[in-house]
């Protein structure tokens, strides 16, 4: 189960990205227990209904269209090189790792991970986004869901 809701992280991470565009492309945290996870990014604002809305579509889309999941392992100078800092998060891997697993939706996501995933998009099911909390301060956007 957790290696679904660790893959519908990424999958999520997309439609975010696409939803609220390059703003939100720093991920602060992600969580995962059972069935239920929760993607955190840095961003500016809450997200108004309809947008929220549109993430859950546009990952549910992702996922029917049942795309491969790639992941590569090479050295990481190769792998910035080939991909750039879009696969890092928002707080920087140590200096000491210098191999790197990268995880690619074609198009959606790519990321520095080195968790366990399914091979397509198909296998987690259904996303259900089940609460969102923007904490202004620390401008942070948690968004929590469900795999179904
Ligand atoms: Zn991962």
């Amino acid at each position: 189960m957790e290696v679904k809701t660790h893959t519908a992280l990424h999958v999520l991470k997309g439609a975010v990205v696409k939803v609220l565009g390059e703003e939100a492309k720093w991920t602060a945290s992600v969580y995962v227990s059972g069935k239920h996870g929760r993607l955190t990014v840095k961003f500016n604002r809450k997200p108004t209904k309809e947008e929220i809305k549109e993430i859950e579509r546009l990952a549910n889309e992702k996922i029917r269209e049942n795309v491969s999941v790639e992941v590569y392992e090479l050295p990481r100078d190769e792998a910035e090189k080939r991909f750039g800092k879009e696969i890092y998060d928002l707080f920087p891997l140590p200096e000491e790792i210098r191999t790197l697993k990268v995880v690619v939706i074609e198009g959606w996501n790519i990321n520095a991970c080195k968790k366990e995933h399914t091979k397509t998009t198909g296998e987690i099911g259904q996303i259900k986004i089940r609460k969102v909390r923007f904490r202004k301060a620390k401008e942070l956007l948690e968004i929590s869901f469900d795999v179904v």
